[in-house]
């Protein structure tokens, strides 16, 4: 029995693929699709991280999606919001009954002759094998793994008597009262753990090996508070969305090109926000440029004001070990824990962890070049979705939903099977992401490369890329497209 096709399949219901769901039923109506999600709940990210606190560290007016407004007046909002706003736009779009749960993608194989992937699943704890085929994947399975955090190994641990936990995995019944508690860690998870712990806490300690910039930012946008009250949610939206890419945009250019400015603006609205005789340079002056690494955000200085109640503190160094009783330093000095939270990051895991094989060969992601930042080299009919690192992900998720649906409707128009990047002549040597954060740096071996010259480049600019995106030609010369049947014995490009 040959199995079940649709004309597209999506991997992965989280804020991307239940986004691209929504795109692909507007952009392209008629077309048949599934999503095969691995786990039994909708909104990835932010069905799966339950610490305390747990929240965005982007706004809300450009994490959430273009076609449906944001209408929660905090525009930094908590995971149990964003969760429901994925799970009511999957619902309100009638998404939520395509999401088949409990699949786990495992394989993707394209046959040039059939012009269609055959997709593998394992279904359930049973490890049933499930085969689909479709015309178009799109791969939006997030970038890290999902069963294991980032847990760098510390000498000792098998000495600490207390509890350890990763964020990741937080056990449901915490209870954070009365404990001492070290969190070791300097990015988003640490510095939103810290004050959501404090208070009920008998001390919190903030260890990093080397401290971030942390800007605070309004938890409620002062544009969107006025514009909510005198025009409609369909009218405010965009405009404080666009407000918000503009100014992140500025911020992000002008710490590019005046990284010295940007690091001496940053560090005086720091130390205001500090309590008098507070060591700013030790621990909030990092040794490298403002968005060499993601910028840590917290809500109207959330974090500062802990520390400055003396609820929390920081303490910067190198860890020599674990002891019975908490964490010795190299410098000598010991911090005593009950808990010790390792907010350590993440794994890397391009694509969900599936394979991918096109006629018979399989293709190693980390030799092909990506084709504005979504496609992969030599791979048919394939989209996969990684956010920006320097502004809201779904800004970038959106513009490759509505790509992908260009290209479909591109191929159905002009009679052609497939439309299949080729990588730049001159080869290509720049990384996929452009952060020096550990995560990233150990996971760039395993991911596509990107070339010097559009198309090969995306700009990690949103106002360039919508042009590129939404305005620019399909036919470049970065693509080739395929006929249909009769399937062709050598691919010819077309375009
Ligand atoms: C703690 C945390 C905070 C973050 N905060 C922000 C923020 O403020 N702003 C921002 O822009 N970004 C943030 N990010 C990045 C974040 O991941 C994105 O915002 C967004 O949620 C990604 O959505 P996604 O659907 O692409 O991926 P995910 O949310 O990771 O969802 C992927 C889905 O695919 C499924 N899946 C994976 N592999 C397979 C497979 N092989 N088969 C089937 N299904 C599969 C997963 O189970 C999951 O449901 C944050 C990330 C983390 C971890």
């Amino acid at each position: 029995m040959s199995p079940e096709h649709v004309d597209v399949l999506i991997v992965g219901a989280g804020l991307s693929g239940v986004g691209a769901a929504c795109h692909l039923q507007q952009e392209c109506p008629g077309k048949s699709y599934a999503i095969l999600e691995s786990r039994g709940a909708i909104g990835g990210t932010w069905d799966l991280f339950r610490y305390p606190g747990i929240r965005s560290d982007s706004d809300m007016f450009t994490l959430g999606y273009a076609f449906r407004p944001w209408k929660d007046s905090k525009s930094i909002a908590d995971g149990p919001a964003i969760r429901q706003y994925i799970r009511d736009t999957a619902r309100e779009h009638g998404v939520e009954e395509k999401i088949r749960f409990h699949h786990q993608v495992v394989s993707a194989e394209w046959s040039s002759a059939a012009a269609r992937w055959t997709v593998t699943a394992r279904r359930g704890d049973a490890g049933e094998t499930v085969r689909l085929t479709c015309s178009w994947l799109s791969v939006c399975s997030g970038y890290y793994r999902y069963d294991e955090g980032f847990r760098p190994t510390f000498a000792g641990e098998e000495r600490f008597t207390g509890e350890v936990i990763h964020p990741q995995h937080w056990p449901e019944d915490f209870d954070a009262t009365g404990k001492r508690i070290v969190v070791i860690g300097s990015g988003a998870t640490a510095v939103t753990l810290v004050p959501s712990l404090a208070p009920t806490a008998a001390h919190v300690t903030m260890l990093q090996r080397t401290p971030s910039y942390v800007l605070s930012l309004p938890g409620r946008d002062p544009l969107a508070q006025v514009l909510r009250n005198r025009l409609p949610a369909a009218l405010a939206y965009p405009i404080v969305r666009w407000k918000n890419v503009l100014l992140s945009t500025a911020l992000y250019q002008f710490s590019r090109r005046r990284p010295a400015a940007a690091r001496k603006l940053i560090r005086r609205l720091t130390e205001k926000q500090l309590p008098a005789g507070f060591d700013v340079d030790t621990h909030f002056n990092p040794p490298y440029d403002p968005w060499d690494q993601r910028l840590c955000l917290v809500p109207d200085g959330d974090l500062f004001r802990t520390l400055r109640r003396g609820e929390a503190s920081v303490v910067t160094g190198p860890i020599a070990g674990f002891t019975e009783s908490g964490i010795a330093l190299e410098s000598g000095e010991h911090l005593d824990a009950d808990v010790i939270v390792t907010a350590t990051g993440l794994n890397l895991l391009p694509m969900g962890g599936m394979s991918l094989v096109v006629d018979s060969a399989p293709v190693d992601v980390s030799e092909r070049v990506s084709y504005k930042g979504m496609m992969l080299s030599g791979v048919p009919n394939f989209a996969m979705t990684i956010g920006y690192t320097n502004a809201s992900w779904t800004l970038k998720a959106d513009l490759v939903s509505r790509y992908v649906c260009r290209l479909i409707n591109h191929l159905d128009a002009e009679g052609l099977a497939s439309a299949t990047p080729v990588a730049p002549p001159e080869g290509a040597d720049q990384p996929f992401l452009d952060l020096a954060s550990g995560y990233v740096q150990r996971s760039l071996a395993h991911l596509p490369k990107q070339g010097r010259r559009t198309p090969w480049r995306l700009n990690q600019n949103y106002i360039r890329d919508v042009r590129l995106m939404r305005r620019g030609p399909l036919d470049d010369e970065g693509m080739t497209f395929q006929p249909r049947v009769p399937a062709p014995t050598t691919e010819k490009a077309v375009a």
